[in-house]
């Protein structure tokens, strides 16, 4: 199922790390659940003190990621060379401009090419779910 939507929760947490790691860049893998991005998955280990790290650990083989995001501390929310090259490897690539705002940020495909992604209200499960399936209950 091809990503269109991302919820708004884990768009402003996306935000939110992009400012935290200003100046430096920030980068994560996005994690979809159905045609949605609900979760990113922050990569352990990423040196944020040089503007380029992030692309070592993005070429961690195999890591099942429905997409990239990663922060452009200069404000130009477009992919570099480099980038155009990681964005191979998921579907959906978004970059956030500082200052990091809901309008700073820009996604695009494998190939480069500018996307739309909706914004929507996203329900998060709550984090006794697994559990609850262990037991083989199920409240609805
Ligand atoms: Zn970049």
């Amino acid at each position: 199922m091809a990503v269109k939507k991302i919820a708004s929760d884990t768009l402003d947490f996306i935000l939110e790390s992009c400012r935290s790691s200003h100046p430096h860049e920030f980068g994560a893998l996005l994690e979809a659940d159905g045609d949605v991005i609900t979760h990113i998955i922050y990569l352990p280990g990423t040196d944020a003190t040089t503007q380029s790290v992030s692309i070592n650990t993005w070429m961690l083989p195999n890591m099942r990621h429905a997409g990239t995001v990663h922060s452009h501390p200069s404000g130009i929310a477009r992919p570099s060379g480099q980038d155009l090259i990681f964005f191979q490897t998921g579907e959906v690539n978004i970059i956030v401009g500082s200052p990091y705002t809901r309008k700073s940020w820009n996604a695009f495909d494998r190939g480069g090419n500018k996307i739309q992604i909706e914004i929507v209200d996203y329900e998060f499960q709550d984090e006794g779910l697994l559990d609850e399936d262990l037991m083989g209950e199920d409240d609805g």
